[in-house]
């Protein structure tokens, strides 16, 4: 980062408004292609001899600004931006993987991962074993002669159970092996893998990036020569990047990420501690909760826990239900990480797809509700949540 903090940084880095006739706002480059003044320059332009837009599959100087951005605020060298997480994703496994490869995953993944590893698996038989990662032994066990990565969701969904991340680097870096994090529920702010030791961070940069519901979008930094190579390879060749409106929709939103992630933090803080005492509710998972099992890994790698947490109440689908269908203003909605707050039953929306068996395991009971803590005011999110709980 060029500047001290990351206030600063998410608005003014990656970012010169005197290259754009004083535009503070960044331009929106909404342009397919761009002229050559000669043959010449599109022949150098071709063989990378000279710098400068070819095509906007292989670069748009508004998708550049938000990767500059986010490459500087995960403390990377190269970010590169997609039109989805699940384009980001499979961008960077597919680059990191080939044919009979192994890869050790947390168990507990997003939904969509879950199918892309399973693809994976059938069409070029890289496997993938889940593990829960508590210790370096257990992490030891699982690698075998074809393991090439290790690939980490903290923290996880929806049960919000928190990996060590210096803990898996030290592993890794011991095998050779490289580390990727999906940091999509923390955000640069609340936690920063590279500086870890982490080779590879991955966004849904449809959730806190954005902050506004109004965009679906993905980010991956990395080491440069690496990043470069997935420029021209599974980004370019697979096609999965970011329009210039969207990139300008995400350094829009960029700009209120740490007032956003300290309102959402503090109001799920607040959430937290009412639900405990509320007689309805069985149990609260909240990585920022001091009564959570793992908080001093949350204390040690994150700023603040962030604003998703998950709660089981007493009772099953049909209460689980019920108490969805009471709220007022609390939106029912998957997706996490708006303005507003969305809450969502996972073993029968986000979830569904996992076998019942494997969804117990995870902690994925009937009775669990997820909820994507908005930065409405506290007392009336509370409020709202109690009516419903105190009507079933
Ligand atoms: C939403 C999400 C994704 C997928 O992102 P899209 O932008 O919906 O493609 C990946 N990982 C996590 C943790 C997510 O929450």
């Amino acid at each position: 980062m060029k500047y001290k903090h990351m206030e600063t940084s998410v608005i003014h880095e990656g970012y010169d408004s005197t290259q754009m006739l004083g535009s503070l706002t960044p331009p929106i480059f909404q342009t397919s292609t761009y002229t050559f003044d000669s043959a010449e320059q599109g022949e150098a332009r071709f063989a990378a001899e000279e710098e400068g837009y070819i095509y906007s599959r292989l670069g748009n100087p508004t998708v550049r600004i938000l990767e500059e951005k986010i490459a500087a605020l995960e403390g990377g060298e190269r970010g590169l931006a997609f039109s989805s997480g699940m384009a980001a994703v499979s961008a960077i496994l597919f680059a990191l993987t080939k044919a009979n490869d192994h890869i050790i995953c947390s168990s507990g993944l997003y939904g969509c991962t879950y199918g892309l590893l399973s693809m994976m698996k059938e069409k070029y038989n890289i496997k993938t074993d889940y593990s829960n990662m508590s210790s370096e032994q257990e992490l030891e066990n699982q690698i075998t002669k074809e393991t090439v990565l290790i690939y980490v969701e903290t923290p996880i969904n929806p049960t919000m159970q928190v990996i060590d991340l210096e803990l898996v680097v030290k592993v890794a870096k011991k095998h050779q092996l490289l580390v990727v994090v999906d940091n999509t529920f923390s955000s640069p702010y609340l936690q920063r893998p590279l500086e870890i030791g982490c080779d590879f961070v991955i966004h849904s940069a449809t959730k806190y990036i954005s902050g506004h519901g109004d965009v679906i979008a993905g980010l991956a930094v990395g080491k440069k020569d690496i990043m470069d190579t997935i420029a021209l390879t599974t980004q370019k060749d697979i096609g999965g990047v970011l329009s210039p409106f969207d990139a300008w929709l995400l350094i829009r939103g960029l700009k209120t990420l740490p007032l956003r992630m300290d309102r959402h933090s503090s109001n799920a803080e607040k959430i937290v501690q009412q639900l405990k005492l509320h007689k309805a509710v069985k149990n609260v998972y909240y990585p920022g909760d001091p009564d959570f099992s793992n908080v001093a890994i949350t204390n040690k790698q994150m700023k603040l826990a962030g604003g998703v947490l998950a709660f089981e109440i007493n009772g099953g689908k049909k209460e689980a239900q019920k108490v969805l269908n009471q709220l007022h203003f609390i939106k029912i909605a998957v997706s996490l990480g708006d303005a507003e707050s969305l809450m969502e039953h996972p073993a029968s929306m986000t979830h569904a797809v996992i076998p019942v068996e494997e969804r117990e395991k995870m902690g994925i009971t009937e009775s669990l509700l997820r909820l994507s803590v908005g930065i409405e005011a506290w007392e009336d999110i509370w409020e709202d949540i109690q009516q419903a709980l105190d009507n079933i």
